[in-house]
Order: structure tokens, then C-alpha cells, then sequence
């Protein structure tokens, strides 16, 4: 550690809160509502498919998933899905976006921790934004961040911008997430610092085929064993 403290980032999803198990469950239920057109696997396939050819356009979150999950209804009944049952597609996604905010194990106690020793935090969450505001705000957690960045990606040039915007140097700055694709790859490839702390369900688009794409990064149990990696 050097002696300048690092700027902290945190991804939200899966890494502060519950989040892919509510995406699981959705799906879960939109398999059952169209289980007359096909097997659940291949419907999963097919609503996978769709969200990836519409995520240049609608972006990461709820709102994108809903219309996907209603095209691919459409396409799986050609067009003979009942009205009844878009209404429940469409439920299917309202209820999503009420969901609880659940923070997972630790993550109040280490924020709370770390904004009292001074650390500038900054949230770094893809998704909707009126979704991760209501989230933020149901979160209680809200006030220990000093910046708050929504981004539509977490690319490299994502990373650099927000790093630019923000006046800070990558090699002092340290993200931490769950997603090795979106929170430690492109953040090491600017040549800053990641920590890696797996959920125990990952999203298809964010898995990452194979090791060789992985740079040097610790890999944590939980959110807790941060406070040892920054000595505290
Ligand atoms: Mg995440």
C-alpha cells in the first residue's frame, strides 16, 4: 500500500445488493407463462438471444428485459400470445422494479467503516436509472458515497472518462464488484486496481469464458475481508 489512500469504487449489483436471484426468478416465471410454446431452457435461450440484439439500444436493466421478454413471447407464439398474458409480462417486470433492496452481509459496516477512515467512495453501477436511484435510496447506504455514476457501460473508455471526470489517477484507484467482465478486466487494462468478489450466480453476459483474458487481482470471500486488504 502506498501511502496516498486508494479512491474506492464499488459496483452495486451483487456486490452492495441482491440482485441477479429477482432477474432468475422473473425468468423463472416467464418460462412457466409460455411453457405451451416450448421447453424453459429453450425459452431462456431465446429471451437470452433477444436482451443481447437489444442491448445497443435499451441498455442494461429492467425496462430493456421487460420489452425482451415480451418479443420473445411474441416470437415463440408467432404473434398468438394472448393479451392476458403480455399483462403478465409486463407484471412480471413491474414487480421486479419494487422489489426490496437487500444489502448482502457486511456491506453497511465496511462502507460505514471506510467512510469514517476518510476513504472517498464512489459507486459505479450499470442499469436503469430511475431503477439504481430508487435502489440507492431504499439502500440506506446512500450517503457514505461521494460519487455516484450510473453508466450505461463499464468499458474501458467508461472507466477512463469516469476516472478523468473525477480527477483521479487509475493507480490509485481501487474497484471492487463481482463481475469479472464488467469490474476487474477493463478497470485493470487502464492500468488501475480491482478486487474480485464473487456472487454465487452470475448473469450469462457477464461470464467469462476460460482464464486466459485474466490480469493479476485478488479474489475475496466477502465484502468484510476489504478492511484486511486496506489494513484496517
Ligand atoms: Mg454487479
Amino acid at each position: 500500500m502506498g501511502k496516498e489512500k486508494y479512491v474506492l469504487g464499488f459496483d452495486a449489483d451483487d456486490t452492495l445488493w441482491v440482485n441477479e436471484v429477482y432477474y432468475q426468478e422473473a425468468e423463472h416465471e416467464f418460462c412457466r407463462l409460455l411453457s405451451v410454446y416450448n421447453s424453459a431452457e429453450e425459452i431462456s435461450e431465446k429471451l437470452f438471444n433477444t436482451e443481447m440484439q437489444n442491448l445497443k439500444i435499451y441498455g442494461f436493466g429492467t425496462k430493456g428485459f421487460m420489452l425482451s421478454m415480451i418479443e420473445t413471447a411474441l416470437k415463440l407464439s408467432k404473434q398468438e400470445v394472448s393479451q392476458k398474458v403480455l399483462d403478465n409480462i409486463i407484471q412480471i417486470g413491474k414487480n421486479m422494479l419494487n422489489k426490496p433492496v437487500v444489502l448482502l452481509e457486511g456491506v453497511k459496516n465496511v462502507l460505514e467503516i471506510l467512510s469514517s477512515r476518510g476513504y472517498r467512495l464512489i459507486l459505479a453501477t450499470k442499469g436503469d436509472m430511475i431503477d439504481q436511484q430508487r435502489k440507492l435510496k431504499m439502500s440506506g447506504i446512500e450517503t457514505f458515497f461521494d460519487h455516484i455514476e450510473i453508466m450505461s457501460n463499464k468499458s474501458e473508455a467508461d472507466y477512463l472518462k469516469l476516472l478523468s471526470h473525477l480527477n483521479l489517477k487509475a493507480n490509485n484507484f481501487l474497484m471492487t464488484g463481482n463481475s469479472v467482465k464488467s469490474d476487474i478486466i477493463p478497470v485493470i487494462n487502464i492500468g488501475a486496481n480491482a478486487i474480485h468478489i464473487p456472487y454465487h450466480t452470475t448473469w450469462q453476459h457477464e461470464e467469462i469464458k476460460g482464464n486466459n483474458a485474466l490480469g493479476n487481482f485478488k479474489t475475496l470471500n466477502n465484502i468484510s475481508e476489504l478492511l484486511d486488504i486496506l489494513d484496517l
